[in-house]
């Protein structure tokens, strides 16, 4: 249930807005509670199921575009077999890696950052290139 997996989405569901939002988690509710079912959440809402069916489906597109769910399910488990590291890989920098940037595709998926923000430029990416070849 793509629900569940929103860590790997292409966006944070934050990043949504309103109805949206909920519709994250109501899927999440439904997907926890086997005995809920799409009526009880839309008479609760005071909304028709079709409705709510449909912000849930949209919600999804927004979170993880058109992959399927074993796709999503293969790639929350991928993520969670590479460990984030815990510093930047420049020398002497004790900042955190950079965010990381998901591609819509998901090709990315699986590699987080070795930099931050401030030595994953690629002028600072030059500026390595630069040090490397003069030593
Ligand atoms: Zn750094």
């Amino acid at each position: 249930m793509w629900a569940l997996h929103t860590s790997v989405a292409n966006r944070p569901s934050w990043h949504l807005g309103g109805r949206l939002r909920d519709a994250v988690y109501w899927a999440q509710e439904l997907a926890w509670n086997p005995r809920l079912t799409l009526g009880d959440v839309a008479s609760r809402e005071g909304l028709a199921p079709a409705t709510i069916r449909s912000y849930m489906r949209q919600a999804r597109r927004e979170l993880f575009g058109t992959i399927s769910d074993s796709a999503i399910y293969k790639r929350d488990r991928r993520w969670k077999d590479h460990k984030r590291p815990d510093t930047c890989a420049e020398d002497g920098c004790e900042n955190p890696p950079a965010p990381k940037i998901v591609r819509e595709d998901g090709l990315k998926a699986g590699q987080w950052p070795k930099y931050c923000r401030e030595h994953g430029t690629p002028t600072a990416r030059r500026a390595r290139h630069e040090r490397r070849a003069s030593t």
